[in-house]
């Protein structure tokens, strides 16, 4: 189709400009049950796996049915998350903080044919469209990132080892047999858009290679001090290089100070560092943000590297599920993974998860990773 114009001018760019309104209130798309009750509500119980029950002081009661969402989709899929919601919930519908949706109805007899209604969807190749789950002591969605669908600093995908990930843990989204809930999420750089530094167990995309540079054009794409003062170990320094009869501002990378987190290729798109067999996979583990019982937790590096495995990345996934497994079977009731891993200690941790103890996991980060190794004689065998 040719151009469409919206009714934008090019000519006069700032001509009928509307700016800094904001998003609309989120008053405009309450439920009438949630708009009567709000501020209101008395207790909430979980019916089972993906249905949760509020009930308000003045006896309302709303009925939520959470499904599973891939977070990235197409606008015939929400045009389908739109007519479910016309014909159960009155044209209302919401989205949770980890990218599942919720459907709300106002009465018990209508939870049924929601739930029959969503769970009969499918698409083409066999997947669920709304898994109904997600709630308490299981797995919900996984947080995670823009992967190899649109960013230009991944070192993995986000996409494709999120669904061989859910596809593995499908079980435990419908579930809630675990001692409490296991957050998953995914980064496909450590820049770690998302929340994989405080995530039950973390998946991130990691480079093993230093950047190439490209001397050439180095300085006429890079602001070359940002470039420098981008490295955390200080690895880069501003140098001049001949290249033919001419020479040349860029910079030098020492080899063996650079630790390949790609904070340079940031800021100087001429110090490239994606690599097909370099990049891969780090697992991280025993994050947590709530303040249940212990504080917030960081998640700690578990495993140094997993291998790009497309399309399912089948060692990140064994790994994952076996983790969980481990957790299932060790924990106690109410027990974050990390808690956990605290409790027995995480020499205990690396027995009965199998899991390999090498020396990247091991701190040399500045002076805090002294805080890091261990100053007591206390330890298992
Ligand atoms: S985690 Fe890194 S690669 Fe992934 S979306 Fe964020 S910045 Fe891009
Ligand atoms: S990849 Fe990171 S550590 Fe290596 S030179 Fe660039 S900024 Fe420094």
């Amino acid at each position: 189709m040719a151009f469409v114009s919206s009714g934008y001018n090019p000519e006069k760019p700032m001509e009928n400009r509307i700016t800094d309104i904001g998003p609309k209130h989120f008053e405009q798309f309450y439920p009438p049950v949630i708009k009567a009750n709000k501020g209101k509500w008395a207790y909430h119980e979980v019916l089972q796996a993906g249905v949760l029950k509020h009930v308000a002081e003045s006896g309302d009661e709303v009925y939520t049915v959470r499904v599973g969402g891939a977070r990235l989709m197409s606008v015939t899929h929400i045009r389908e998350i739109c007519e479910i919601a016309d014909k159960h919930c009155d044209g209302y519908v919401r989205w949770t903080t980890r990218n599942n949706v919720e459907f709300m109805v106002d009465a018990e007899a209508k939870v049924k044919p929601l739930i029959d209604d969503l769970e009969s969807r499918k698409f083409a190749g066999g997947s669920y469209k709304f898994p109904v789950g997600g709630t308490g002591a299981g797995i919900t969605n996984i947080v995670h990132t823009q992967g190899w669908i649109h960013c230009h600093t991944p070192a993995t995908d986000a996409s494709g080892p999120v669904k061989a990930a859910m596809d593995v843990l499908f079980d435990d989204f419908k579930s809630m047999r675990l001692p409490a809930h296991l957050r998953v999420s995914l980064a496909c750089c450590l820049n770690m858009c998302g929340a994989v530094h405080c995530s039950d167990i973390a998946i991130l995309g990691y480079h093993r290679k230093p950047p190439m540079l490209d001397h050439e054009y180095l300085d006429k794409m890079c602001e070359i001090p940002l470039a420098v003062a981008a490295c955390p170990t200080a690895a880069i320094r501003p140098t001049k290089v001949e290249i033919g009869d001419k020479k040349l501002n860029s910079v030098a990378v020492k080899q063996e100070r650079c630790m390949f987190c790609g904070n340079c290729y940031t800021m100087c798109p001429s110090m490239p560092l994606a690599d097909t067999e370099g990049d891969g996979i780090v697992i991280m583990a025993g994050g947590k943000v709530s303040n249940r019982i212990s504080y917030p937790k960081f998640s700690k590096v578990v495993v140094a590297f997993l291998p790009n495995e497309v399309p399912r990345w089948e060692s990140t996934t064994d790994c994952i599920k076996n983790m969980v497994e481990a957790y299932a079977a060790g924990a106690n009731k109410y027990e974050r993974f990390g808690e956990w891993a605290e409790r027995i200690g995480w020499e205990r941790f690396f027995d009965v998860t199998g899991l390999e103890f090498t020396h990247h996991l091991i701190d040399d980060f500045r002076d805090p990773a002294y805080y890091t190794w261990r100053q007591t004689s206390q330890f298992k065998f």
